[in-house]
């Protein structure tokens, strides 16, 4: 393992289900000069996920580095999980930055998200996205679906839906059996809504946007709950209901999820 690497907290959740938390402590930088790393994804905390049965597991995103991914796989290569196969929930840096570690297995991600690498990739390679530090080689997503995909890792079924919260190329993984959801960026603390579109973080001066994503947003009401539509209280409950609409044409199947918060 790097030793670069800040703290990561592994907590088994039940017999298939682990996260990989880092970040919200004090850690060796990875920098000392401001960067999107630890200034942002780590100050905030961020989290990957291992579905996992037998030698195969499913990892949800591929965390803020190339390190915290290597992290991530030799603790589940030593459980002797041999077949990975990855789901990125959207194509912002600090979700992506490890898929290098991943470059041997499948990584499955929404159209759009690999639309939006495509379309960034020399400015994410030059560290122009965000700033510094650079994702270099990026590493693209070899499979992908629009709206909806069904996938399964022993006999967990994994429901992937896209999802036009915080970003319009936002992937959740719906686990039907024990009614969990692993939201992404989607639901955050509390529970904000916004796309950055590739805009520096932070800029709430200028409306942000991209037109090629499909986003048109003001900051300056985009970035939090609104009023009228969600709760603004922190401390609030919220459930997520997610509903579907699906139609086959011949061994084609397409289905319009949305996804509702109440407190
Ligand atoms: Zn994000």
């Amino acid at each position: 393992m790097n030793e670069s690497v800040p703290p990561i907290k592994v907590h088994h959740h039940n017999q298939y289900l682990i996260s990989f938390f880092a970040g919200r402590e004090p850690g060796k930088r990875h920098a000392e000069e401001r960067n999107w790393v630890d200034d942002s994804a780590i100050k905030l905390g961020t989290a990957m996920y291992a579905i996992h049965r037998g030698a195969e597991a499913i990892v949800y995103d591929t965390f803020t580095s190339v390190p915290h991914a290597e992290f991530v796989r030799f603790y589940l290569e030593k459980m002797g999980i041999r077949k990975f196969s990855v789901v990125l929930s959207h194509w912002h840096l600090d979700h992506i930055a490890g898929n290098a570690v991943f470059d041997d297995f499948a990584i499955i991600a929404t159209s759009l998200t690999r639309d939006a690498l495509v379309r960034y990739k020399a400015d994410i390679e030059a560290g122009k996205v965000w700033g510094p530090p650079s994702i270099a080689p990026l590493v693209f997503p070899n499979i992908m679906f629009d709206d909806h995909l069904e996938i399964r890792v022993g006999d967990i079924d994994l429901d992937l839906r896209r999802m036009n919260i915080h970003s319009i190329d936002g992937c959740v993984i719906y686990l039907p059996k024990d009614r969990l959801l692993l939201a992404g960026d989607t639901l955050e603390d509390p529970l904000t809504l916004h796309d950055r579109g590739g805009e520096p973080r932070r800029s709430r001066q200028k409306p942000q946007g991209n037109a090629e994503l499909g986003c048109h947003q003001d900051p300056s009401t985009s970035r939090w709950p609104k009023a009228g539509s969600f709760p603004s209280n922190p401390t609030a409950r919220y459930t997520i209901k997610i509903s579907s609409s699906c139609t086959t044409t011949g061994k084609t199947r397409r289905c319009r999820s949305t996804l509702a918060a109440r407190s």
